[in-house]
């Protein structure tokens, strides 16, 4: 790809729908993806599927807790995330110092016409004043 869109980062406007569907992009994803810590594990969760969304590689990097991070992250940016569904969030609350997300995350590739979801519980934790993604487990039901 020429135009760099996974190195940059695309940023929609304040009043714009967030990728993630939880509402304005200003009051939902924006602040955590402009630096802002998330509030609970949920939150975090949507604005890394949001990072996807947008091609924002660093803000999944540092989403990622240190113990489990990749050394570099590199989105395939001709991927399409279109939609997300969190099916449950068990703990991740303010407070908490673990939590669990399970959610499908539903995804297209116009340069070959498939589309999929991906379902997956991950878990997070709240380390260094943030919460952080630790790992998931992916189901395969396409
Ligand atoms: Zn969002």
């Amino acid at each position: 790809m020429s135009f760099g869109v996974a190195a940059q980062g695309r940023t929609p406007s304040a009043d714009a729908p967030c990728l993630c569907g939880g509402g304005a992009y200003g009051d939902c994803c924006g602040p955590v993806l402009a630096g802002a810590p998330a509030a609970t594990a949920e939150q975090l969760m949507r604005s890394r599927f949001t990072a996807f969304a947008l091609g924002h590689a660093r803000h999944v990097r540092d989403s990622w807790h240190p113990s489990t991070a990749p050394a570099s992250v590199d989105l395939d940016d001709g991927l399409r995330w279109d939609r997300l569904d969190i099916v449950r969030a068990d703990e991740g609350r303010p407070g908490d110092r673990r939590g669990v997300v399970e959610f499908v995350a539903s995804w297209r590739d116009p340069r070959t016409a498939e589309s999929g979801r991906l379902h997956e519980v991950s878990r997070f934790r709240f380390a260094l004043g943030r919460w952080y993604y630790l790992d998931g487990e992916v189901d395969a039901d396409r």
